[in-house]
């Protein structure tokens, strides 16, 4: 007898398990019910219509019920919500918001991909219809026909998380006067502090106001206040303060739910019910590199998990190697990537570990567009496995972290990424790629062969008066000098040895931490024992400091901001 799969949710997890079950096996009923009036959107192309990147929201939607049928023999009810299920008698409840009737299904296996839901707090003024959240194609349509309806000029939008700050770009992009909030001290949390300023920088070059540290408080007529008080004007607001997983049904039903919220699952993504799987945003998985469950709103696992629950359905085992949580997203002129776990994250699990900033040409220099690539990696000592990595820039950032995405995967560790063999032509990388030279830089930290000191420690070393070699030539530091550093070119360095102290720390840089590495270990050469590169540099400290400096009204630490 043919098997009767029904699945909730009908659009990443939910399509993709019916899809996937329809090609193991041409005989089964299947039934995807979606409470919405779309199914299969594409959700993370949802932020594009605001700018017009995606002028027409139909575009949107990559297939209707319709095809559904006709192309893969499927049954998608939209207006379908299910309201419980009945585990015992294998059976679902469903409403039919069209119909206004209540029917009941039964199942052999049940697939629930039911999402997560925006965060809406509690606070005064948020019912008001000017403040919106954006999960689906009806919500994007809403927002983009109230900004153009009310010809709103004035948005706030409330979370810096990666739709908050997708939402933000695509309204600034659109000529809107954009104020992005977010209550942590930086946005995009998988970035760390030094990396994410670049970021902070660029949303402020591009016109947007950027207040972090605040929280929202209320939402008026036109304004929004903010937990310090301040007031912010405002003639829309968007919410993106993060999701949580829908898990009403399965909780209802007495799924097991997870020591993180969400529904919990097994290997093969069955939950506590044998004949129930659950896939996408509402479940908790396990992370590879935390060694611990978590939750990962991210499309790309939603489809594999939904993948594999369809295989295990008919018998077909999948490796479980858990997620590692690789992201990436465009931010304005800037592509940011992240992959695995950043050195916050790391530290605050107590794994021992350090971390290389290299800035290096993600093309050969002289080639049209080479563009500095900011990557940091973050890795374990003793061991040198590789916890993560996030890269920024305008090329290729997201290539850099795949790569090194793909080397977690298989518990890859500093001295493989330096051996890595990758692809190389001057257009598109260099010789030895950063992520390869990342690697040498860390391989190089690990084995003791220098020291260094990170971006965020520059402002303390100027503050109380280190010694800081500058190792750039003379044209180059007339662009800017950290205050109170000594400048001696590397070219002039090895003859002006008898200037440089050797009863103190001696910390070197250069514009990007090539130059200065190399006066370090000339220095260790000559019987300089206390030296230090600066990783990052002249331009990692001037990024890494800006915008601190500009919203704080900080003193700078600098003569100048460079950053070329
Ligand atoms: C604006 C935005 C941008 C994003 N950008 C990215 C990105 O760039 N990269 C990335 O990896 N991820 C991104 N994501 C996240 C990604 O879209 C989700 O991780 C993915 O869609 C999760 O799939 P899912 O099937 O679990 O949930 P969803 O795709 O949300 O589908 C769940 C569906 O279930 C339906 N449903 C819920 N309860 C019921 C019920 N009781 N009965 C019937 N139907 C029900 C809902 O209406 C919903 O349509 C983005 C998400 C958003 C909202």
């Amino acid at each position: 007898m043919s098997k009767r799969v029904l699945v909730i949710g009908g659009v990443a997890g939910g399509a993709s398990t019916a899809a996937r079950v329809r090609r193991l096996d041409e005989q089964a009923e299947i039934i995807m019910f979606e409470k919405g009036p779309h199914v299969s959107f594409s959700n993370c192309s949802l932020p594009y219509h605001l700018s017009g990147i995606v002028e027409k929201s139909e575009k949107l939607l990559m297939m209707d019920p319709v095809q559904f049928k006709k192309k893969y023999n499927i049954e998608a009810r939209v207006f379908h919500e299910v309201v419980s299920i009945q585990k015992e008698e294998k059976t679902i409840t469903v409403y039919d918001h069209a119909t206004k009737q209540t029917i009941v299904e039964a199942y052999d296996h049940l697939v629930l991909s039911p999402g997560a839901n925006p965060i809406v707090p509690k606070l005064e003024g948020i019912e008001q219809p000017h403040v919106f959240t954006v999960r689906n194609v009806v919500d994007i349509e809403r927002l983009q026909q109230y900004v153009t309806q009310e010809n709103v000029q004035n948005i706030a939008v409330i979370g810096g998380g990666f739709i908050g700050v997708e939402v933000a770009e695509n309204l600034r992009l659109a000529g809107k006067n954009v104020s992005l909030i977010e209550f942590a001290p930086q946005i995009l949390a998988p970035f760390d502090d030094d990396m994410v300023q670049i970021l902070h920088k660029e949303l402020l070059d591009k016109g947007m106001q950027l207040i972090t540290n605040d929280g929202l408080a209320s939402v008026e007529q036109q304004t929004v206040t903010l937990q310090s008080g301040k007031r912010v004007r405002a003639d829309a607001v968007v919410l993106a303060i993060g999701v949580r997983p829908d898990t009403t049904l399965a909780e209802k039903a007495g799924l097991k739910i997870g020591e993180t919220g969400g529904i919990a699952v097994n290997q093969n993504y069955v939950t506590s019910d044998p004949n129930i799987y659950a896939v996408g945003d509402a479940i908790e998985v396990y992370h590879q590199v935390m060694r611990r469950y978590t939750r990962l709103a991210l499309a790309g696992p939603a489809q594999k998990q939904a993948r594999a629950a369809a295989d295990h359905m008919y018998g077909i085992t999948n490796r479980h190697r858990g997620v590692i949580g690789s992201s990436s997203i465009q931010v304005f002129d800037y592509a940011a990537a992240t992959t695995g776990i950043n050195e916050k994250v790391a530290r605050d699990l107590g794994i021992p570990c350090d971390s290389v900033y290299v800035i290096a040409p993600d093309k050969v220099g002289l080639m049209p567009n080479s563009q500095p690539l900011h990557l940091k990696v973050v890795f374990e000592v003793p061991t040198g496995r590789v916890l993560g990595a996030q890269a920024i820039g305008k090329g290729n950032a997201d290539k850099r972290i795949d790569v090194i995405a793909t080397l977690i995967s298989f518990g890859g560790t500093i001295e493989d990424l330096k051996d890595l063999e990758l692809s190389y032509s001057p257009m598109y990388s260099t010789a030895k790629d950063v992520v390869n030279m990342a690697a040498l830089v860390a391989s190089n930290v690990l084995a003791g062969r220098f020291e260094q000191v990170h971006v965020s420690e520059a402002r303390s070393l100027v503050e109380s008066g280190a010694y800081i070699l500058d190792v750039r030539e003379a044209g180059e530091v007339k662009n800017g000098m950290l205050k109170g550093a000594i400048n001696i070119p590397l070219s002039e360095l090895r003859e002006r040895l008898d200037e440089i102290p050797k009863d103190e720390p001696v910390y070197v840089h250069c514009r990007s931490a090539q130059r200065s590495y190399n006066a370090t270990v000339a220095l260790q050469g000559a019987g300089f024992t206390r030296v230090k590169n600066m990783s990052g540099s002249y331009l990692g400290i001037c990024l890494y400091e800006y915008y601190r400096d500009v919203t704080e009204q900080r003193e700078p630490i600098m003569t100048k901001y460079n950053f070329k």
